[in-house]
């Protein structure tokens, strides 16, 4: 069995507000192994991002407050670390991406002065030494003149060269994970796709494990190894790319997948959007968060929580229908072919 790099364990996060506490992720857990490349997938507000920052222990406390769980990492908790503990972690063992490469690139500083930061910061190296590994960085994420562009700013970028750069700067220090929160959703579809290969080609030549957030499940689907669906602060399927595509069991799942447009499908159809909103999570429903929008929902389920049910070695999930006590009432799946 592959090594586990990092292991989350019945996460929970809150945000104290006006009106009480946003229980804005409960009890989340998964893991990545060495190497591997996972996907958090889910709407806006489900608890994808909030995840990532606890991991990164970059959410603000207050208001935020990691509640219970734990996040080992090559053998430590990163919830338990102090400040001060945890500077020696980002960046220089785990790496992050963010959405909008102009808000993770100073526009005042040349790139090689901002690539050669982590480098000066984390480790005994000359500056010159810096701009060598500055510039080998430069040709892995693509850029064929690396020691010219070195002294460039970011302004003089397009969207998608400042997306390559960010990718640089997190993989300066050799990461043994890279965490990219929605890397690609500030741009056109056709970089999009650059960009994923470009993720795929890193991981082939580095070996680093990435997770992906995102509210697209287009985007991982050449991208990612496995996939936790998120909803509502909970992960409520998971499996193999190929168990969430060609054997989703959750209705949430299928309802995120119907709604995303395909090259090869029946374009005289229309996307199936996922009717309602999410719940409060001031105060979240004690059976199954998406009971008010699922057409399958049954009287247990805004009663009681789904249980988790194993369909395989990977693929789980949080629904009542795959419960052994709900045989027969099984949901239509979404078929893709
Ligand atoms: Fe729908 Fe019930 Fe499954 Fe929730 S537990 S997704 S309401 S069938």
């Amino acid at each position: 069995m592959t090594e586990k790099l990092l292991e989350v364990k019945n996460l929970a996060v809150s945000f104290s507000a006006q009106g009480g506490e946003v229980q804005a992720v409960r009890g989340v857990s998964f893991h990545v192994s060495k190497g591997e490349t996972i996907a958090v997938v889910g709407e806006s507000g489900c608890g994808k991002s909030v995840t990532a920052q606890s991991i990164m222990r970059l959410i603000p406390e207050p208001p935020g407050k990691i509640k219970g769980g734990s996040i080992h990492f090559n053998g430590r908790d990163l919830a338990a670390l102090s400040e001060k503990e945890m500077q020696k972690i980002r960046g220089k063992e785990i790496g992050m991406i963010f959405q909008d490469p102009m808000t993770s690139l100073n526009p005042t500083l040349t790139v090689g002065d901002q690539i050669t930061e982590g480098l000066l910061t984390h480790q005994d190296i000359s500056k010159a030494d810096a701009e060598k590994e500055a510039v080998d960085l430069l040709r892995l994420v693509g850029f064929a003149d690396p020691e010219a562009r070195l002294k460039l700013y970011p302004h003089q970028f397009s969207g998608g060269m400042r997306q390559r750069i960010v990718i640089a700067m997190a993989l300066v220090c050799k990461p043994s994970l890279i965490i990219a929160d929605e890397p690609t959703t500030a741009l056109d579809v056709t970089i999009q796709a650059q960009i994923m290969e470009l993720f795929k080609e890193i991981q082939e030549k580095t070996g680093v494990a990435i997770i992906l957030i995102t509210h697209d499940l287009g985007v991982v689907a050449q991208a990612a190894d496995r996939i936790n669906v998120m909803y509502a602060g909970e992960i409520i399927e998971s499996g193999t790319v190929k168990e969430i595509f060609y054997d989703t069991q959750h209705p949430y799942t299928q309802g995120l997948l119907a709604s995303v447009p395909r090259l090869d499908g029946d374009r005289s159809k229309p996307l199936i959007p996922i009717y309602g909103s999410p719940p409060d999570l001031y105060s979240p429903p004690a059976g199954c968060a998406f009971a008010q929008r699922c057409e399958y929902a049954m009287e247990v389920c805004s009663k009681y929580a789904p249980p988790v049910t194993y369909l395989s070695g990977q693929h789980q999930t949080m629904c009542w229908l795959q419960d052994e006590r709900a045989a027969g009432m099984r949901g239509p799946k979404v078929t893709i072919k």
